[in-house]
């Protein structure tokens, strides 16, 4: 393991230390602000986000001596969901997600109302784009019908124009920040998509707002068609049910293997790493390969792409100065904070904390921005995951140790998910910036070659440091206070590794499952203004001129 102050020191560098490229330290490039994007949650924390994934995974936790029974006096009552969802189904038994399902990439600002419609309509293309020649050669348009909670809210979350590059074959992983720009700076402009033997003209017009009040399977519904002329040749009715997974009618999960070291709190990890003496990373890559069925390799070429999806939105919002899409005008500060540390007299302490913070406000300000991010564990705590693994590249941190640390913190985060809630709208923002730390705080420990203690104890720092924090953006914006908080929480996970790291890891009094059952229990009892509606907190003490 490096020294630690070492480590310390080396992120204090000065410029001509810096490794990074595109950095803006050396003169940033100031761009015009980026194409607006109106976006609000206000409705949506009353309409989907009560009715989140994360509402229904809290369903399956063992109780532990810590948990009590607890009635949600102030809780929102989440409105049912149908049990065919897989999403539901998928409530019960050992851990079974997978990376790709974690680390998820697309564009923000929303897992649900953007990266989720845009995995949709890529899927449908993918599906339509496959269909037989002479049915092809009869097609004249594709529609997208948007419902619900994604009709109500679309508009502010970019909605429309993610459906319509997802339509136009461009995947999410992959779309340039300037192409989804250009959508929406131009929304009356044409666009041809090439599906066999048929190009078709889209514009933002085929992306249809419909109702927002119905019947609907799941409140983030939405149906996809293939027309020739008033004839429906092919339509498939989609949902995105959270955190950006997608199901459509009739979905059938794909199939997963069993996991060789079944777990579902970190007690039973525990066993495995300290009494059976097998590595984390070792175990969480055997468990992925079973799960997923996909080889070792190609575990570490997804996480290699998800690294550089990462480091790629860090350097891009880094180059940046604009103000942020919304009524908020928040300037953003990332390139800023960058620039000025080469002349900063305020020493290596306010040097290394603010190298560290401007990466998560970098990240942050990209997701705002309705850029590609990686969810890690949702798109508001976006950018610290990403300001770690930066961070960690200023040290010259091998490849491998960084694919061993996105292991540590998809576990952290697979704990939560599967104990607690990912979800900001069911348990307040401890839930999202407070797990991203949490997870953060693992991958530093786990990359900097700690044992398991040390990482589950870094883990739990972090997340005993987030507990109770609210979620009250300020008009429903993902701005104030998440980007800030996303520079918080890469800190606040430097420093959860610096004390688990120095401590005598027995002597910590709190375990990992312990803090976990208190995210939940305070999720469970956290007052429902808390929760994504934006009806409390800053969101209602900020007054927007
Ligand atoms: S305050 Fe936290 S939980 Fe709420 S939207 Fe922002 S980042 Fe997400």
């Amino acid at each position: 393991m490096p020294n630690l102050l070492n480590v310390i020191g080396n992120l204090g560098s000065t410029c001509g230390d810096c490794h990074t490229t595109g950095c803006g330290t050396c003169g940033p490039t100031v761009q015009k602000s980026e194409a607006p994007l109106v976006l609000t949650r206000r409705d949506l924390g009353k309409t989907v986000l009560a009715a989140s994934v994360g509402a229904l995974l809290t369903g399956c936790s063992s109780k532990q001596p810590a948990e009590t029974e607890t009635t949600a006096q102030t809780a929102p009552a989440a409105p049912a969901l149908s049990p065919d969802l897989e999403v539901v189904k998928q409530s019960k038994g050992p851990i079974m997600t997978t990376l790709d399902e974690f680390y998820k990439m697309g564009p923000g600002p929303s897992s649900s109302h953007t990266m989720g419609p845009m995995r949709i309509t890529y899927d449908f293309f993918q599906r339509v784009s496959k269909l037989p020649e002479d049915q092809l050669k009869r097609a004249t348009a594709l529609k997208v019908h948007l419902f619900g909670s994604l009709s109500a809210t679309g508009k502010g979350h970019g909605t429309d124009r993610a459906s319509l590059a997802g339509l136009l074959g461009k995947a999410p992983a992959t779309c340039p920040p300037q192409f989804l720009d250009a959508l929406a700076a131009n929304p009356d402009e044409a666009h041809k998509v090439t599906i066999g033997p048929t190009t078709l003209n889209l514009t933002l017009k085929d992306i249809i707002f419909d109702a927002t009040k119905g019947e609907f399977h799941h409140p983030n519904t939405m149906t996809a068609k293939l027309l020739a002329g008033d004839e429906t040749l092919y339509e498939l009715e989609y949902y995105s049910v959270g955190g950006g997974f997608i199901e459509w009618k009739g979905y059938k999960p794909p199939d997963k293997g069993q996991p060789k070291y079944p777990f579902q709190h970190a007690r039973e990890l525990k066993k495995y790493l300290v009494d059976d003496k097998i590595p984390l990373p070792k175990l969480l890559l055997t468990n992925e390969m079973a799960i997923s069925g996909k080889s070792e390799k190609e575990i570490w070429e997804f996480l290699d792409q998800v690294s550089e999806v990462m480091v790629r939105g860090v350097d891009t919002g880094l180059g940046v100065e604009s103000v942020l899409p919304g009524p908020i005008k928040l300037h953003s500060k990332a390139a800023a904070m960058q620039r000025n540390l080469k002349t900063t007299a305020k020493g290596d302490a306010a040097r290394v904390v603010t190298r560290v913070a401007s990466y998560g406000f970098a990240m942050g300000e990209e997701n705002a921005r309705g850029h590609i991010i990686v969810t890690a564990p949702t798109a508001g705590s976006a950018g610290i995951i990403p300001a770690i693994v930066k961070s960690l590249h200023d040290l010259n941190t091998p490849t491998q140790n960084i694919r061993d640390g996105f292991l540590a913190a998809a576990a952290i985060g697979y704990l939560c998910k599967h104990n607690a809630t990912l979800s900001g709208a069911e348990g307040g923002c401890q839930a999202e910036v407070g797990v991203g730390s949490s997870m953060g705080a693992a991958m530093i420990a786990q990359t900097m070659g700690a044992g398991p203690k040390v990482v589950s104890n870094a883990a739990e720092s972090a997340l005993e440091s987030h507990l109770g924090m609210t979620c009250d953006p300020v008009a429903g914006y993902v701005q104030v206070p998440c980007i800030e908080r996303c520079a918080y929480g890469a800190v606040k996970a430097w420093t959860a590794y610096c004390i688990a790291s120095e401590e005598i890891p027995e002597e910590r009094r709190v375990d990992l499952d312990t803090t976990i059952a208190a995210m939940d229990l305070t999720a469970k009892e956290m007052n429902a203004k808390y929760k994504e509606t934006s009806e409390g907190g800053l969101a209602v003490s900020l007054v927007l001129c």
